[in-house]
């Protein structure tokens, strides 16, 4: 199969770097599947379950918040604010953190910047708890 480039940054460093089948991420507009060949491309990086396939069918899975990938003559660059593998995430911590959030919610006197705050603490752990149930 067609593979090509993908190299996966957060601000901490380099995480990936290797020839891929497929990448899949949730952008600012929706998932995307990246394929070789795509035409380039720059968008934002939502929040939302990531994978890639290697060419011997393994598939490497994460939590991807935020940040930037690009498709440029034929490299793909995730710089991600947070990208965790799915190996690494600490599925009581996500539990506990969307109950946290949401019963702050619940309670509804939080001011509008708490309650953004909040909400996006709930996303957050809803996707990495959704990777891990994967
Ligand atoms: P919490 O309230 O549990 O800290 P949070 O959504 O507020 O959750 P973040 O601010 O997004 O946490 O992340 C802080 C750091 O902790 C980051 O390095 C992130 O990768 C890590 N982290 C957060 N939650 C988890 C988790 N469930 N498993 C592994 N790492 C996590």
């Amino acid at each position: 199969m067609t593979t090509f480039p993908l190299r996966i940054g957060t601000p901490d460093g380099l995480l990936y770097s290797g020839d891929v089948v497929r990448m899949v991420l949730r952008t600012i507009t929706g998932d995307r599947a990246i394929l070789a060949n795509h035409i380039d491309f720059c968008t934002g990086i939502g929040m939302g379950e990531a994978h890639f396939v290697l060419e011997d069918g393994t598939v490497r899975r994460g939590a991807c918040i935020g940040g930037m990938v690009t498709m440029q003559n034929g490299v793909c660059r995730i710089l991600s604010t947070t990208w965790e593998w799915e190996e690494d995430i600490d599925k009581d911590r996500a539990q506990r953190a969307r109950e946290r959030a949401e019963e702050k919610l619940r309670k509804g006197d939080l001011s509008g910047k708490e309650a953004q705050v909040q909400e996006a603490k709930l996303k957050r752990a809803l996707v990495r708890l959704s990777v891990k149930n994967h």
